[in-house]
């Protein structure tokens, strides 16, 4: 795979990977959950980039890897990464993208770059509360918000100026 920008220019991307396996395995401790093979496999090979990625891909490299990638197992692996707060899912792209700030409880709110397709998590309490309050005033009762925004990220927008 060719060296492409990340959404933060310049950030050292094993750093990403490495603080998400050290909050997984924290979470996990605390909530008496244990972080399998396969989990911890799993959330590693989400977190290769800023990129999602869907369930099929994560499927193939498990199964290069020679895992167990029965889909049912795969599956099992990845509903237990959403609940536990350590990846979302970005519906529109129908794919996975690891959590940056897992250990704090909060909604997925996403900014997708049409270029790069690096998806990077915004976090908007005023916007979700105000979502909360529209909805009460149409007596509605919300359960699910998908809040996908799509664009030019910071690092593509440099690079086509200077094209
Ligand atoms: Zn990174
Ligand atoms: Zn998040
Ligand atoms: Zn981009």
């Amino acid at each position: 795979m060719s060296e492409e920008h990340h959404p933060h220019t310049g950030h050292n991307h094993n750093d990403c990977i490495e603080s998400a396996l050290e909050t997984a395995e924290q979470l996990c401790a605390e909530q008496g959950q244990r972080l399998t093979k396969v989990r911890r496999r799993a959330l590693e090979l989400i977190w290769e980039s800023h990129r999602p990625l869907g369930a099929y891909q994560l499927l193939a490299k498990l199964a290069e890897e020679g895992f167990n990638s029965a889909p049912p197992t795969v599956y099992r692996a990845l509903d237990f990464l959403l609940a536990a707060g350590l990846i979302h899912k970005v519906e529109s792209m129908n794919a996975f993208l690891g959590c940056v700030h897992a250990d704090k409880a909060h909604k997925g709110y996403f900014l997708i770059c049409d270029e790069c397709h690096n998806v990077m998590e915004f976090d908007y309490q005023d916007i979700h509360a105000s979502l909360i309050a529209r909805a009460a005033e149409q007596d509605f009762e919300l359960r699910s918000e998908t809040i996908e925004l799509t664009g030019l990220c910071s690092a593509c927008k440099k690079a086509g100026a200077s094209l």
